[in-house]
């Protein structure tokens, strides 16, 4: 009848929760143990710019072997070690491992384009960042220029006055500053002028659009001409096809990231692309697709 159906519904809501919610205690038990193994690993992604095809820029992407699950995604833990704490130990290593690897980069091939890590919004707020990177640049012998640091609208716009002067600390020590999934957050344009940033990311939804029928361009029109009038440099994120590609460089967009030049490939994949840069300024290869 009615009564026990409403109960086996009740008993099949509570077993699927719990399922949920063991896998979740799970993965969280596996994060704490991933660093202490060595399961996290980074992957990078070139930038490039659209007038001169030249590698202008790499971000670094943090991934997860699981040793059983495989590889998981960022978006599928980093909510996870954002609510257990863990982000943090996650961020400081993700921080210096990218700073070896700059380091690895200038010693094999001459690298001299930045390399951008992107910051959680706890790591962010804590007020050690600026410390932890003029430590982890000052570890590996690096000017503050070869690091770009990532931060969405979401992460400043809670404490301003707070924001702005962890900005200031980082741009001190040299660091460039990105404004991550520009478009997508708070964007309150009252406040843009007052961060000390260098460069706006198109957020990747919009440039999904822009093949879309009847939504159209101009949301990145907007964003590349707020960037010219703000002096800041304006990067696509998510660049799949080459219609996207020449609708952004008919805007004028000054450098994309996506999988029509690369995915987050490996250190060791990427060298060979960063050395045609460093050796002769000459245009690269696209990188072929990797399963990273
Ligand atoms: P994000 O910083 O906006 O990074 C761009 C995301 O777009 C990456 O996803 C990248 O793999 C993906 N992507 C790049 N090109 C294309 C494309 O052409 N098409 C599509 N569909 N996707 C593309 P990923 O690596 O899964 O990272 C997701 C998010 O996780 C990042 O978004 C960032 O917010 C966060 N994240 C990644 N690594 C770190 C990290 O080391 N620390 C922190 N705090 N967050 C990270
Ligand atoms: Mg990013
Ligand atoms: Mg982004
Ligand atoms: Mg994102």
């Amino acid at each position: 009848n009615a009564k026990d159906g409403g109960r086996n519904a009740y008993r099949f809501v509570t077993r699927e929760m719990g399922a949920r919610s063991r896998e979740r205690l799970d993965l969280e038990a596996a994060l704490r143990r991933a660093l202490q193994n060595g399961e996290l690993f980074i992957v990078y992604q070139p930038q490039v710019r659209i007038s001169d095809d030249q590698v202008v820029g790499v971000e670094a992407l943090v991934r997860w072997r699981h040793p059983e699950a495989g590889l998981i995604m960022p978006n599928r833990f980093l909510p996870i070690a954002e609510e257990t704490g863990l982000v943090q130990s996650i961020g400081d290593w993700v921080l210096n491992e990218v700073c070896q690897q700059i380091r690895r980069w200038k010693d094999h091939i001459g690298l001299s384009i930045p390399v951008a890590v992107n910051i959680s919004g706890q790591q962010f707020r804590d007020g050690q960042l600026p410390a932890k990177v003029a430590a982890a640049l000052d570890g590996n012998g690096l000017d503050g220029r070869e690091l770009e640091i990532e931060v969405t609208e979401g992460t400043l716009i809670d404490d301003i006055p707070a924001a702005v002067s962890t900005l200031r600390a980082l741009k001190e020590r040299g660091c460039l500053i990105a404004l991550d999934d520009f478009g997508t957050g708070y964007s309150s344009l009252s406040y843009l002028h007052r961060f000390p940033i260098d460069k706006l990311k198109i957020d990747r939804s919009f440039i999904h659009d822009l093949e879309q029928a009847g939504v159209g361009d101009s949301i990145p029109r907007a964003i590349v001409g707020l960037g010219r009038s703000l002096g800041l440099s304006v990067v696509a994120e998510g660049v799949e096809t080459e219609v996207q590609l020449q609708l952004l460089r008919s805007l004028k967009c000054e450098s994309f990231q996506g999988y029509l030049f690369s995915r987050p490939v490996p250190a060791e994949e990427l060298e060979p692309v960063l050395a045609v840069r460093a050796a002769r300024g000459g245009h690269p290869a696209r990188v072929p697709l990797s399963a990273a």
